[in-house]
């Protein structure tokens, strides 16, 4: 018999029997067109059902399709196939004395599947992941294409859409000229009399540690660029040994420090393609809110943390510039990301999961889309005021609903 498909972390078992892999676009088309339900599976590192097809649905998978990344020099971008890890297209971009202008934690994640929940990295100048995405191709439900590219009255809502619009089978990408980064970590860092926004924007890339088992940050990640100045950190300690930000787990998972420049592909990743990212045996969470409120939210946590400590590795807090796309968790506000890395145990999480959830509630905090929140979708959908241009749009591209699922349904109500 088969093996059950999962995603990544494994708490979540796809419905699905199979995973179609279309040879050709054609292929896929054809198998779009014949279908009542669809959802894409990218590199399935979300931890919540949004790639789930429901019952009868397809699950289909990009990666037998042509793994293309074609770099623009003269245009000074790349566009991306949609089944495409960060890791590989990395590689290319840097290759042709280019850049992306960041990378989440890990390279491992699909180019597409990453854009389409909002996933970002850390950099108060820097937005998510899908700022730098200057056109979306999809395959529509009736298996017709469709390019939507910026300046399109559509766009805004094309590139962090949850899946719910079409199969994405390629993306293009606006591209920097190479640069080297140094990344160095530093700590510990006390929380009492932090200054977040000198911290946050001491550096091209901040992120801080903690697995509040204390007060303060046991670990602050430091990337600079090595073209632009930089003042230093004053507030801690360099740290005397390569560091894993999860305590216990190898440092050698994890990208080269002690201020040592590199390509900013190994750098902006804290963790190394080869090897297993954060701990491999967790859930994960994360709350995205108005920057200006990092020091109250985090001493909200600070509040709870004899509750959230026992089911928490590791928190890592980030910041993320605003972006103009609707269903961005960084939409219209300069942002702080609250993320929680739990242990493997959904019945023991959920509760404190919600327990975060109420203390974090004053500053209305949007769950990253691709982890476990609790948040009524009531609630999420008064926290995106432009969700229902979202609505209307994928009405519009997508009238039989053949590419929602239980999640979108519930986020986009009505
Ligand atoms: C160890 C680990 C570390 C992480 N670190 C970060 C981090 O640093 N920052 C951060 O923001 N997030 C982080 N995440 C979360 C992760 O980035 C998101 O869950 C992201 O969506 C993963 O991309 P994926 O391709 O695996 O998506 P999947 O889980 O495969 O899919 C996500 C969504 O995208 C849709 N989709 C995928 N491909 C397509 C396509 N071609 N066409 C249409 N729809 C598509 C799926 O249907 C689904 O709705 C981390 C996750 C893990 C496991």
């Amino acid at each position: 018999m088969a093996e059950p498909l999962t995603n990544w972390a494994g708490n979540i078992t796809y419905s699905a029997k199979e995973l179609h892999r279309p040879h050709s676009l054609d292929a896929l088309r054809t198998l779009v067109a014949g279908s009542a339900r669809v959802r894409v599976l990218g590199s399935g590192h979300s931890f919540n059902g949004l790639a789930e097809p429901g019952s009868g649905g397809v699950l289909l998978s990009l990666t037998a399709l042509p793994p293309s990344v074609d770099v623009d020099t003269e245009a000074g971008t790349v566009r991306v196939a949609g089944g495409v890890r960060y890791a590989e297209l990395a590689k290319v971009v840097h290759g042709r004395g280019f850049a992306l202008p960041n990378m989440a934690s890990l390279p491992h994640i699909s180019v597409a599947g990453s854009v389409a929940t909002g996933t970002h990295g850390s950099g108060n100048a820097n937005g998510s992941l899908a700022s730098a995405v200057r056109e979306v191709e999809l395959v529509l439900a009736d298996g017709s294409a469709l390019t939507i590219g910026r300046g399109d009255r559509r766009f805004e809502g094309a590139v962090t859409s949850l899946g719910a619009l079409g199969v994405v089978t390629a993306l293009t990408l606006d591209l920097e000229p190479d640069f080297e980064v140094a990344q160095q970590v530093f700590g510990p860092l006390p929380r009492v009399g932090l200054d977040f926004e000198a911290v946050s924007a001491s550096a091209y890339s901040v992120s801080l540690f903690t697995d509040w088992r204390q007060p303060g940050f046991a670990q602050v990640w430091v990337k600079r660029r090595t073209d632009r100045p930089w003042g230093g950190f004053p507030w801690a300690e360099p740290a005397v040994e390569a560091m894993h930000p999860v305590p216990g787990m190898p440092a050698v998972n994890c990208t080269p420090q002690f201020g040592v420049p590199g390509p900013w592909h190994e750098r902006l990743p804290h963790f190394r393609p080869e090897f297993t990212p954060s701990s491999g045996a967790e859930l994960q969470s994360e709350y995205l809110l108005a920057r200006p409120h990092a020091l109250d939210a985090l001493g909200a946590i600070d509040a709870i943390r004899a509750e959230v400590a026992p089911v928490l590795q590791i928190c890592e807090v980030r910041t993320v510039a605003a972006d103009a796309q609707w269903l961005s968790p960084a939409y219209g506000r300069d942002t702080v990301a609250l993320h929680f890395t739990w242990v493997e145990d959904t019945a023991a999480v959920l509760p404190v999961v919600r327990r975060v959830e109420e203390a974090l509630a004053p500053w209305e905090p949007r769950p990253h889309w691709g982890k476990v929140f609790t948040a009524a979708p009531e609630v999420l959908r008064g926290r995106y005021p432009r969700l229902d241009d979202f609505r209307s749009l994928a009405g519009e591209l997508d009238p039989r609903g053949t590419f929602r699922n239980e999640f979108v349904d519930a986020v986009l109500g009505g």
